[in-house]
């Protein structure tokens, strides 16, 4: 049977190899693996606090930490989901309950070209139409506040609802990052919920550049960040954080004849009845391990040397009159091209994906035929 599990395994791209520089991927701890099993095999029940305090008390100890570090005020709260795509949605619903209540119907969010899908996809899942998710220009592929304000405004004068103002902490395509401290800002004058997208640029919030760039996020109403994206954990952990965790409790209620009082034990939430699910893994332990027995400057050490490389890409790439490098990188995400037309480009991507040895991120159609080892 391990022998089939390896087989399985070695078909198809090894996305924790160092060649493979494709998306984000994570290396996978093996702390975090080991903080896996002892959760798994103990099999507690984390979703009410009352059942197993103590252990709930390290997920919402390393959670309170997160909030801490982003800025966020006491009356903060985090929640571990799967990952970006259902903390997203989750945000979503807690901005349209707090923003809109039950009147949904004409409820507008406002993103860029930028935004990850998971936002259109959420509101899509919620019920809202897809001409309600308003993309908002962008300049220098940031969005523009003042175009932002503008639609607002229009929108409002027309009879919808903004409800929902979305900035970007290091884009998917891109890795740029919006204006953070405006869009605040604007979001607070207009009313509307602030949720900051950081799956991928949060976790460089450990580190002093990084801290410097996402300024202004600390303002935001909801944040998630994807530990299995820059945190070098394993897939399947993402975390929301909540300003207001009234809000994120109100979204989610729910009860049965069998449930129990709702009560806050010893000041710990019930983890069961702050999002869509009820019954899920004692997540907390895959990140409280590696955070403890690593500890944090391990992770901001690392974070850091992905800035130097980058920033090292980026110069050497600027070097060669071969290459065109559109723009300096925020964080990790370095574009390039080679000077020439667009099959030039695609001849050379493919080139270098056969090899094996790395693996870059190809145009849809052309990623499955084209994964190498990367072994
Ligand atoms: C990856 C990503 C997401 C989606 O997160 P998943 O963990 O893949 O569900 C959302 N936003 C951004 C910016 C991302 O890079």
């Amino acid at each position: 049977m391990l022998d089939a599990f390896q087989t399985a395994a070695d078909h198809g791209v090894n996305t924790t190899a160092p060649g493979y520089l494709a998306y984000f991927s994570a290396g996978g701890l093996f702390s975090s693996a080991l903080a896996e099993l002892l959760a798994q095999t103990y099999n507690r029940f984390t979703c009410v606090a009352d059942l197993a305090p103590a252990l709930v008390a390290m997920e919402h100890g390393v959670l309170h930490w997160f909030c801490e570090r982003f800025g966020l005020p006491p009356g903060s709260i985090g929640l571990t989901t799967t990952g970006g795509s259902m903390a997203t949605l989750t945000a979503l619903i807690s901005a349209r309950h707090d923003r809109l209540g039950d009147q949904i119907a004409a409820g507008t969010l406002y993103v860029t070209e930028h935004t990850h899908f998971c936002v259109d996809k959420a509101a899509r899942i919620v019920g809202l139409p897809v001409q309600q998710v308003r993309v908002v220009p962008t300049e220098g592929l940031l969005m523009d506040p003042d175009a932002a304000r503008a639609m607002i405004r229009a929108d409002r004068a027309r009879g919808l609802r903004p409800f929902l103002l979305v900035g970007t902490a290091g884009a998917t395509s891109t890795g740029t990052i919006d204006p953070l401290a405006d869009l605040a800002e604007l979001a607070r004058e207009e009313g509307l919920w602030f949720h900051v997208d950081a799956a991928y640029g949060g976790g460089f919030q450990l580190t002093a550049r990084g801290r410097a760039r996402l300024s202004g996020i600390e303002n935001a109403d909801s944040i998630v960040v994807d530990p299995h994206k820059s945190l070098f954990l394993q897939y399947g952990t993402g975390i929301l954080l909540v300003r207001d965790a009234a809000a994120l409790g109100a979204a989610h209620r729910g009860g049965g004849h069998y449930t129990q009082d709702g009560a806050v034990v010893h000041g710990l939430h019930d983890y069961g009845y702050l999002g869509p699910e009820l019954t899920r893994e004692f997540r907390g332990l895959r990140l409280w391990l590696p955070l403890h027995l690593h500890g944090v400057g391990a992770f901001r050490d690392a974070l850091d040397e992905k800035l130097n490389l980058a920033e090292a890409a980026y110069q050497r790439l600027t070097a060669d009159q071969l290459f065109e490098v559109p723009w300096k990188p925020d964080l990790t995400v370095v574009a390039v091209r080679l000077r020439g037309d667009d099959q030039l480009n695609h001849h050379l991507l493919e080139r270098i994906n056969a090899s094996g040895r790395i693996f870059l991120p190809a145009p849809a159609s052309k990623t499955a035929s084209s994964c190498g080892s990367t072994r």
